[in-house]
């Protein structure tokens, strides 16, 4: 099995910090669900208490807003005077870029890979990403472009028929955020593909706090139960639901219900609202409209939170 697969980033059984999970080396279903146990119960055992929140993974169904509500919490801790890098994982969704108010999207972060791996020559501007601890500022302007206050990043699109698989976009993505380090008051959003594929193959590792974005939907409850175990499963000990494109105060309480009885967490609610709709059916960033100001509200929350945490 190569470095990718396994979640402590050993390149081969018995190396240092390898854990004798088995992961690498189960040949049945059976086999590999119980290595992931262990390497869950692992995980939850040495999950970190308390500490700053700086790198967020925004998580969820297909089609339940994770985009819009990155955009809009990025532009909230823009106004909280954080500096703010929004980081787009998915390798389908083309638009972020134009909604976060970007005219073009940056070089990604895919054109660092040969076909598979990491390029074992890394020529030009590619060098930073081999770097142990990656700061901001080794980031060539060209990946990681500025507007507004924010910086974005991109991993990449699949573009082409039989271009591959999105595993080596992955990589990349679970590589940087682990090594990425940020000072004080800089914050990564990190907008995530859709369901929980990406847990599968540990992305979410390294980071602070998961949000999984629920809209009215039995799936996309379901999957919010889902996330979080995950996240648990990770050694994340900080996450949470944020209800979103909520139609009445009816539906809301619903699904306050149903999350409880899966023992989600909630940390907010944003209305349906038209302003949001229109500007993602334009693809411009959404302006002025009362779900940013519900998500202003919930980010001031959180960044309270978080300050406490630190504190403490
Ligand atoms: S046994 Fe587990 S920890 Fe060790 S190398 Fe294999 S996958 Fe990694």
């Amino acid at each position: 099995m190569g470095i990718f697969h396994c979640p402590f980033g050993c390149p081969f059984y018995e190396a240092e910090g390898c854990i004798d999970c088995g992961l690498c080396s189960a040949t049945t279903n059976e086999e590999m669900v119980e290595a992931s146990k262990k390497v869950r119960a692992y995980l939850k055992a040495q999950s970190r208490q308390g500490g700053s929140v700086q790198k967020i993974a925004v998580c969820g169904k297909g089609g339940v807003g994770k985009s819009t509500m990155v955009t809009l919490m990025a532009r909230a801790l823009v106004r909280l005077k954080y500096r703010v890098l929004v980081l787009d994982t998915d390798e389908s969704n083309p638009g972020l870029y134009r909604s976060l108010g970007f005219d073009k999207t940056p070089k990604p972060l895919k054109s660092l890979m040969s076909r598979f791996s990491y390029k074992e020559q890394p020529e030009g501007d590619s060098h930073w990403i081999m770097l142990p601890e990656i700061k901001v500022a080794d980031i060539p302007p060209a990946y990681i472009p500025t507007q507004n206050g924010l910086r974005l990043l991109m991993v990449g699109k699949i573009e082409e028929p039989f271009q591959g698989c999105a595993c080596s976009m992955a990589d990349v993505t679970r590589g940087l955020v682990s090594r990425l380090s940020l000072s004080e008051n800089e914050i990564i959003l990190i907008d995530m593909e859709a369901g929980v594929e990406s847990f599968g193959r540990g992305v979410e590792r390294s980071v602070d706090l998961v949000l999984s974005i629920v809209e009215p939907s039995f799936e996309s409850m379901a999957m919010a139960e889902k996330i979080i175990y995950m996240a648990e499963g990770m050694g994340i000990n900080r996450s949470g639901a944020i209800l979103n494109k909520v139609p009445s105060e009816n539906i809301k309480e619903k699904m306050m219900a149903e999350l409880e009885k899966r023992k989600v967490q909630i940390l907010g609610t944003i209305h349906f609202d038209t302003q949001v709709q229109e500007a993602g059916f334009e693809g411009r960033p959404p302006n002025n409209s009362k779900a940013g100001e519900e998500v202003e509200e919930i980010t001031q929350l959180l960044v309270n939170i978080v300050q406490r945490a630190v504190s403490d």
